[in-house]
């Protein structure tokens, strides 16, 4: 079990360490999750990232930074990667790796878009493609607190929290069947998808790009100060920063997290 630490978050306060890929887990057809085994990893909050950095056998290296998909509490660290055409980092963390590979990554890193089950206030998650990564390690700590608030005390707890997710089809729902056995829990969390790219015969869920319609109807009222948080592409994140605004939520209460190029 991994201590939970507050360490500065600064990534240049962090030393390299060396990551082993124990498990490969296929979640789309262009997505996958790496579960690694990080020797001496000092902990983290959900919603942190970390920064991995790929060597070549002449020397040249890239570095990325990657959101950490798992809880807190988990036994190892897990990734989770979308394959970019063309892209350098991707297309071998999404591609080529394979278990028994190693590679070097530091964290955590950013103390900012960060979720504790400690904060009051409903819970509301927007996110867009691989932007859902951090915001599932804010749901996979949750129903970790949930469960331990059941099996404590609260037989019935709920917490009002939703995940808003949007994506371009049904095949590219990142995490599907996990996210619906979490809603499926009845502990407050409801999980609503809406599809982009056109949507599968029978689909009964949204199919358009988020707008104020969509958060008004789906996200919770200004004066409930829901805790908001944002990750995806730059305009999805954008452009639901400014609408929610608009709606009258408190800016203090929105985080952002955009997923553009992070390349050194
Ligand atoms: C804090 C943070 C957390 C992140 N977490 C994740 C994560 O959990 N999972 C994940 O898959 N990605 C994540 N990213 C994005 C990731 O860092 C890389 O940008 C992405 O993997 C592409 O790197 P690459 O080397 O494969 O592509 P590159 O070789 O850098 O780029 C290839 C092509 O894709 C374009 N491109 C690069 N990055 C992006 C992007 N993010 N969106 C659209 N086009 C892009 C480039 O302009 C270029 O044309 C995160 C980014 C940030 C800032």
């Amino acid at each position: 079990m991994l201590q939970q630490t507050t360490v500065a978050s600064s990534p240049l306060k962090k030393q390299w360490l060396t990551a082993t890929v124990r498990e490969v887990i296929d979640e789309t057809p262009r997505v996958r999750s790496l579960v690694l085994d990080v020797p001496s990893w000092p902990g983290h909050r959900a919603g942190q990232h970390v920064d991995v950095r790929l060597t070549a056998p002449d020397g040249y290296q890239a570095q990325r930074s990657y959101s950490i998909a798992s809880a807190p509490a988990a036994d190892m660290i897990t990734l989770t990667v979308e394959m970019l055409p063309d892209g350098e980092v991707s297309s071998y963390l999404a591609g080529e790796a394979r278990v028994g590979d190693r590679f070097e990554l530091r964290g955590p890193i950013g103390g900012y878009f960060v979720w504790t089950p400690d904060l009051e206030g409903p819970l509301f998650l927007v996110g867009g493609g691989s932007g859902v990564v951090p915001l599932m390690a804010m749901l996979r700590e949750r129903a970790a607190n949930m469960m331990m608030l059941r099996e404590r005390a609260a037989k019935g707890a709920t917490q009002p929290a939703r995940l808003l997710f949007s994506s371009r089809s049904y095949e590219d729902i990142i995490y599907r069947a996990e996210l619906e056995q979490l809603a499926g829990r009845g502990d407050g969390l409801n999980v609503i998808h809406t599809l982009t790219r056109g949507a599968p015969a029978g689909w009964t869920g949204l199919s358009r790009r988020i707008d104020a319609m969509m958060l008004t109807e789906q996200g919770f009222a200004p004066d409930l100060m829901p805790r908001i948080f944002i990750c995806g592409p730059t305009p999805l994140v954008e452009t639901t920063a400014f609408t929610l605004r608009e709606l009258g939520h408190s800016p203090k209460l929105i985080k952002t997290e955009r997923f553009g190029p992070t390349g050194k």
